[in-house]
């Protein structure tokens, strides 16, 4: 399947995203990861892009369309993929749809993922990642046990860069201005499905595969 994850930053598109593609096989096509790619290996586009991140701006639409025609050119894309993070505008969302003509595709559904505000914030603000294992944590949300086994392993809870309530703040409202419009285009195309966001990363999957009619593997 062709799926575009839409919706606010911390309403779990990558959570759900890698879970898809473990099950499915659909790679988790993350333009935020494959920015910030390019900035810890130092290239002209990561240094260009850094400081629009780091204040939570949306990076310029050309350069993230580079990125993403050439991902999707991937071989891994051939069958299908799961977008977290774009189109994240109207210009993007049109992009996409001229990709994909040019490659004869088109999408089979745009998920939003809808959570209220309090919750975003905590995912936000309680996100971490272990250094060791790379593994998505969160300090209100995971068990004690889950954030002992990360240092217990010596690695540490790192927060992201742009995860501070400052940049969290601006991320929210790009996304309720440049975003959140996308929601009214894939309806008006009858493409959108909405899940209801809020609960445990379980309940939340269970959700998205009965929205986009696939049996759980
Ligand atoms: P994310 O990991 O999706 O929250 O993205 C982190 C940051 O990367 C965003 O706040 C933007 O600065 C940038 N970014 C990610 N995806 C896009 C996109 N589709 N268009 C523009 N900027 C993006």
């Amino acid at each position: 399947m062709r799926i575009v994850l839409l919706g606010a930053p911390g309403s779990g598109k990558g959570t759900q995203a890698q879970q898809l593609q473990s099950d499915y096989g659909w790679p988790q096509i993350s333009t935020g990861d494959l920015l910030r790619k390019a900035v810890a290996a130092g290239t002209e586009l990561g240094l260009e892009a850094k400081a629009v991140m780091d204040a939570g701006n949306l990076v310029a639409d050309d350069v993230v369309l580079g990125i993403i025609k050439d991902r999707l050119s991937n071989h891994d894309a051939k069958t299908g993929f799961v977008l977290d993070g774009f189109p994240r505008n109207r210009t993007q969302a049109q992009d996409l749809e001229t990709v994909l003509s040019d490659l004869v595709k088109q999408l089979d559904a745009a998920v939003l993922m809808d959570v209220s505000f309090d919750i975003l914030m905590k995912r936000l603000t309680g996100r971490r990642t272990c250094s060791k294992t790379g593994k998505l944590l969160n300090v209100y949300f995971s068990s004690q046990e889950e954030l002992d086994e990360c240092t217990d392993a010596g690695g540490e809870l790192l927060m992201r860069v742009d995860d501070n309530e400052a940049t969290i703040r601006n991320r929210l409202q790009v996304y309720d201005q440049a975003t959140a419009p996308l929601i009214d285009h894939y309806r008006a195309g009858g493409l959108l499905r909405t899940v209801q966001a809020d609960g445990t990363r379980a309940e939340v999957y269970s959700r998205l595969l009965t929205v986009l009619g696939v049996v759980s593997q």
